[in-house]
């Protein structure tokens, strides 16, 4: 017996191959934004594979300075999909229907992002999107790449109910002592990597029902093959307080 909510359950299949992998500096799905947009630093690439990796295949979307990634969302597909959800927009308690939401749990696990397209490289007959402003997990399968077309993609005007702008943030961001030091040599192989992760901590990547509350816990995030540690500071700061590096720490 199949439990009605299980993915596998929809009548009709159809099947497709992924045209691309996504790197990213995100390695885990904590402290990823919940949207595209919000962090412009975070950049990655978008490696085509298979008999989708052809330069035919993108000639003249470089004139684009956006596009839109449709991924399958492979770190919460096993998870399966819930008719309700809890939007972290609604403060994680109240419920609404899976497609009011963007959440990853949907009966087919697919996600839609815009993002930046900063340039598109070919090196040694391997096709690479250079994309930033992402959401998007290390290793995300993309199903399709489409141009952002403005005149009709952008509707300035329509109701968007209970996600209407950009969440507010009033937090600070700072670094101790410690950290500004070993930031000054991580600079050097991961450009603009304080920015990086003060644009992260300003989403505040804690649960929805931590936020605006007062909170010791001291929090690990991955971002590229580095562990950064960080704490409130009251109720509108974050200290970040160490970063590792998880392959060499050798400046641990
Ligand atoms: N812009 C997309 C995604 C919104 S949900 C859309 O609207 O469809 C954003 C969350 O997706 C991020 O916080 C991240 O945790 C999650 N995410 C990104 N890539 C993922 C992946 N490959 N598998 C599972 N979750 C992913």
């Amino acid at each position: 017996m199949q439990n009605k909510t299980d993915k596998r359950s929809l009548d009709n299949k159809i099947e497709f191959n992924f045209i691309g992998r996504v790197h990213s500096p995100y390695k885990e799905k904590f402290a990823i934004p919940r949207q595209p947009g919000l962090v412009s630093a975070a950049k990655g690439t978008i490696t085509l594979t298979g008999a989708a990796n052809s330069p035919e295949l993108v000639r003249e979307l470089a004139q684009f300075s956006h596009i839109w990634v449709l991924f399958v969302f492979h770190g919460t597909q096993e998870q399966g999909w819930k008719p309700l959800v809890r939007p972290p927009r609604l403060g994680g308690n109240t419920k609404v229907g899976v497609l009011a939401t963007r959440s990853t749990f949907r009966p087919n696990p697919i996600g839609m992002s815009v993002v930046k397209l900063d340039s598109i490289e070919v090196e040694k007959q391997q096709v690479v999107l250079h994309i930033s402003a992402i959401d998007l997990l290390d290793t995300t399968p993309i199903i399709d790449i489409k141009p952002y077309v403005p005149y009709s993609d952008s509707l300035p005007q329509a109701n968007a109910g209970f996600a209407q702008s950009q969440p507010p943030s009033n937090l600070q961001i700072t670094f101790n002592q410690k950290v500004k030091e070993a930031l000054v040599e991580y600079n050097k192989n991961y450009p603009d990597l304080a920015l990086f992760i003060e644009q992260v901590l300003i989403q505040d990547p804690r649960p929805a029902y931590k936020q605006g509350k007062s909170d010791d816990k001291v929090y690990g995030m991955s971002l590229y093959d580095l562990n950064i540690q960080w704490q409130m500071q009251g109720l509108t700061s974050i200290e970040v307080i160490d970063i590792t590096s998880i392959t060499t720490d050798s400046l641990g």
